[in-house]
């Protein structure tokens, strides 16, 4: 068998790991991306593709404000001819119970402590600016004007394109088999068709499906696959409708560039494996959910709905970090918030691999904590 060596090695061709081969190959390395499907086909394009700087923890909202700068210059920086559908049509939290207001304000509160734009609105402003919504129940909500949300499929293509285009070698259809390391170190990949790729730097960006493959290599990470399911309607007239969150029942929906709208909600009875079908249970409930939110919705018709996995962690939030393997980085456990993140993350993972300082303070995101019983609960998380 013929061995092919690179400099570092990606598994995984969804946001974080097309991001992170663009800011290789950017940045002159020699990098190849193994993906079973094509670029997008797990988390990363099936995603809602929301926008937001609205977190309650320091070191995520400091990755999500980096996110929130680069969006607006992205699509001319990898210049792959995609529309980005880019949008800052805002992001709104809604509250019905005074205990999600509180923890709204605290969120908020550190938000703006990091000089995020963030602010809380009573049920009059947000009547003021936004009319059509329904705000029966509504106590108060959080907002950010600089948030909202773009095409899930463009960015995370237009990464890999433009990865493509700085000399990365990106090998989609082509799944990992498995890891392979040798006296503690990493040593490459062998793929499903026998071909064994060489490099010192492995990076596991493979969303839910990131254990099974560092179980290959003897590490245990604690991520697991969670069906969620989302709906588009047809194109009705464009009103830059923020996009808008309910806590209280886990809904929510956005205007897309093309006037059409998704529709999401969390559903715990979901279940937890790769099943990629969806039920009529959330075609009822989350259309109830919006309509009580967005009634002037009412009598436009559901084009089709899709399901994708969330990578979810115990305390929903990311694992970056190297593993007790030498030269294996592991990026995942995004949860339902994990697509923003594609360029902090890819930026992140870049100064990882390459030795360089991080530019944020990423202790949190460390793979120990779980063992260590030290969880990093992320409150705004859905
Ligand atoms: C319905 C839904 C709504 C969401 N809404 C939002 C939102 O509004 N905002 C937000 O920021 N996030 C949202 N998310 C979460 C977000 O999509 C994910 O956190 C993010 O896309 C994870 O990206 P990733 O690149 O880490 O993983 P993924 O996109 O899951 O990519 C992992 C890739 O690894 C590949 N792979 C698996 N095994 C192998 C192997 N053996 N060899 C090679 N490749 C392999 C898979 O095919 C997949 O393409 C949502 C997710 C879902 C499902």
């Amino acid at each position: 068998m013929t061995v092919k060596t690179t400099d570092f090695i990606i598994v995984g061709g969804g946001v974080h790991g097309a991001s992170t081969a663009y800011q290789l190959a950017k940045a002159g390395h020699k990098v190849t991306l193994f993906e079973t499907r094509y670029l997008g086909a797990g988390g990363s394009g099936r995603s809602a593709a929301g926008l937001r700087q609205h977190f309650g923890t320091e070191v995520n909202c400091l990755m999500a404000k980096y996110n929130i700068q680069q969006f607006p210059t992205l699509e001319q920086e990898l210049d792959t001819g995609m529309d980005l559908e880019f949008r800052q049509w805002g992001y709104m939290w809604v509250a019905y119970k005074d205990s999600v207001l509180d923890q709204l304000q605290k969120n908020v509160d550190l938000q703006v402590s990091l000089d995020i734009p963030s602010e809380m609105l009573t049920p009059e402003e947000i009547h003021a600016r936004w009319p059509y919504l329904c705000l029966d129940g509504i106590i108060g909500a959080a907002f950010c004007g600089e948030d909202g949300h773009i095409n899930p499929q463009t960015l995370t293509l237009s990464y890999g394109h433009a990865a493509r285009r700085h000399g990365a070698v990106i090998k989609t259809f082509c799944p990992v088999k498995k890891l392979l390391a040798e006296n503690g170190k990493i040593k490459g990949v062998v793929t499903e068709d026998g071909e064994e790729w060489h490099a010192d730097k492995v990076l596991l960006a493979a969303g839910a499906w990131t254990k099974e493959l560092a179980l290959t290599v003897g590490v245990d990470i604690p991520v697991y696959p969670e069906r969620h399911n989302l709906l588009v309607s047809e194109p009705v007239e464009v009103f830059e409708c923020p996009m808008v969150l309910c806590m209280d029942d886990g809904a929510y929906f956005k205007q897309c560039a093309n006037g059409t709208f998704l529709f999401g909600r969390d559903d715990q009875d979901e279940p937890r494996d790769f099943s990629e079908g969806n039920s009529a249970k959330f075609l009822e409930g989350v259309t109830t959910s919006v309509m009580k939110r967005m009634p002037a919705l009412r009598g436009a018709r559901v084009v089709r709905q899709w399901s994708g996995p969330y990578d979810n962690t115990p305390d929903h939030n990311a694992i970056i970090d190297w593993t007790p393997v030498e030269g294996l980085l592991i990026d995942c456990g995004w949860s339902g918030h994990g697509l923003q993140f594609g360029p902090s993350a890819g930026f992140l993972c870049k100064q990882l691999l390459t030795g360089e300082k991080p530019f944020v303070d990423i202790h949190r995101y460390r793979l120990a904590r779980f063992a260590e019983n030290d969880l990093f609960f992320e409150p705004a998380f859905i």
